[in-house]
């Protein structure tokens, strides 16, 4: 394997990313809370997660991946009681549009992605062990909680100082929620006995009718799937604390073993410096960008072009510089095909060639990506190493060459390229033609279509032409 080392969040240190069976890298992703779209913070863990599996296999090593979507908690059964929805229905729908969403971000899908209402037996057996062991309890209303002070080792990956820790205090301090604060640590709920707003949605269980908490699922899930022992668990880094420090505590107590071996924890995204939030109007999902004209590869190259450890501040302003950054690359592609270059290998037949062994002036841009996954450095290399090249004096061999160099940087971000040939840099289009062109996709968005037609002839007679792609639109001069 080409070596990544990368950030591992319970030692503080960048180590290297090695499969335990020297074979299989096996690793989880905590996934979607299905009740609604997501938003492009949750995007941009995914996405990383998927550019992490992408260097991964192009340095040789097969992957399992393991994502599951978490499918019952106060959210989704709230919600899907709004909708008048079954629970599942409700989940089923909102699961759909997560894969759409992924697919249009060409974010592999996991080889396994398991949903937590489907393992309800495995999430009850783990909770009767870990009473069996003395690390939990039921309390009078038929919940189960995880005795915090029953595990040494509770606070360890969110580097909780002891004063956090103040066993004494919390052995009598119970959380019935599924997120909480560091200054409230509390044994959490591993079993949520029935309430009256839980409606149809409980199980039988030996405490009474209830459900799972929500950090139970993936222990549950990992042990089915990965076992006891795997080699990277990953999530945003909202999910260090409390939700992967209960993680371990459940898994580690109920099933032994080291559980993950190495931790990947993304950065949250910021939209115009601040957090995204529905009053603010800038929490955007892929469809509320489509509606202003900006194509999932623009979205894609904006969030895997952030350092994954760093704050990475979304504008819409970023989306243009995107467009025009993959117009630059996909002339420079189109170059290297003009001087005999052969088509752009797959990604898949990229992982079957030892195509990263020769990447000549890109052999930067791979040790970036190399050293903790640094995308942004990467993407510099590449527009350094296409800013010192000249296409049109490569030999047809040479121009290949290139070529396949510059599709494993491309393959390994995830990145398809514009077609360099009807798509215009938005710094060549004049403001008055980008306005108009605006105008006319919002009309077309408010099915105006009279607006519409009337908005694409003055932009004819201006020289300049729409072109509608599946989410949005190019301009191309006539
Ligand atoms: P959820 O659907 O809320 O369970 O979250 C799915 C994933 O998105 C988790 O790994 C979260 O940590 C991650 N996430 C949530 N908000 C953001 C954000 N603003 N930036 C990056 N990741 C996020
Ligand atoms: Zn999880």
């Amino acid at each position: 394997m080409k070596t990544l080392r990368l950030f591992d969040t319970l030692t503080r240190q960048a180590r290297e990313v090695k499969p335990i069976d020297g074979s299989t890298l096996r690793f989880y992703c905590c996934g979607p809370t299905v009740y609604g779209p997501a938003h492009i913070g949750n995007f941009r863990t995914f996405v990383l997660q998927d550019v992490f599996r992408r260097m991964v296999e192009l340095g040789g090593v097969a992957t399992l991946h393991v994502r599951n979507i978490t499918d019952v908690d106060d959210k989704t059964i709230r919600d899907s009681q709004a909708a008048g929805k079954s629970l599942l229905d409700f989940t089923q729908a909102w699961t759909e549009r997560f894969h759409a969403d992924c697919e249009k971000l060409d974010c592999f899908p996991p080889h396994v992605e398991p949903s937590a209402v489907a393992h309800i037996p495995q999430q009850i057996a783990m909770i009767e062990r870990l009473i069996e062991a003395g690390n939990a309890y039921a309390s009078d209303d038929g919940s189960v909680y995880f005795k915090i002070s029953s595990f040494p080792e509770y606070g360890k990956l969110a580097h909780l100082e002891t004063q956090d820790l103040d066993m004494g205090r919390t052995a009598n301090s119970r959380s019935n929620t599924d997120e909480y604060e560091k200054d409230s640590v509390a044994d959490f709920v591993l079993w949520k006995s029935r309430r009256p707003g839980d409606g149809e949605n409980f199980w039988q269980s030996p405490w009474g009718e209830g459900r799972p908490g929500w950090h139970l699922e993936c222990s549950a899930m990992i042990e089915e799937y990965l076992g006891t022992d795997f080699d990277l668990h990953s999530g945003g880094v909202d999910l260090v604390f409390p939700h992967h420090e209960n993680e371990i505590a459940q898994s580690r107590c109920a099933c032994g073993g080291d559980f993950a071996a190495h931790w990947f924890h993304i950065t949250h995204l910021l939209v115009d410096g601040g957090k995204m939030s529905k009053s603010l109007g800038n929490l955007y999902t892929l469809d509320d960008l489509a509606d202003k004209g900006h194509g999932a590869m623009e979205v894609r190259y904006v969030l895997a072009g952030g350092h994954y450890r760093r704050p990475l501040n979304f504008t819409l302003g970023s989306l243009d510089d995107a467009r025009s950054a993959l117009l630059r690359i996909a002339r420079f592609d189109q170059a290297l095909a003009d001087a005999g270059a052969a088509p752009a290998p797959s990604f898949a037949e990229l992982v079957e060639s030892s195509a990263v062994y020769e990447l000549g002036d890109l052999q930067p841009a791979w040790e970036s990506l190399s050293d903790d996954l640094n995308t942004p450095e990467a993407l510099g290399h590449v527009f350094t190493a296409i800013k010192g090249a000249d296409a049109k004096s490569l030999d047809s061999e040479a121009a290949t060459k290139w070529r396949c160099a510059l599709h494993v940087i491309l393959g390994t971000l995830g990145l398809t390229l514009p077609n360099p040939d009807t798509s215009a840099d938005e710094s060549e289009i004049p403001d008055e033609v980008k306005e108009l062109a605006q105008q006319r996709w919002d009309a077309k968005q408010a099915k105006d279509w009279g607006a519409a037609d009337r908005l694409r002839d003055e932009l004819a007679a201006l020289g300049w032409v729409v072109k509608d792609t599946k989410d949005g639109y190019s301009m191309e001069r006539i």
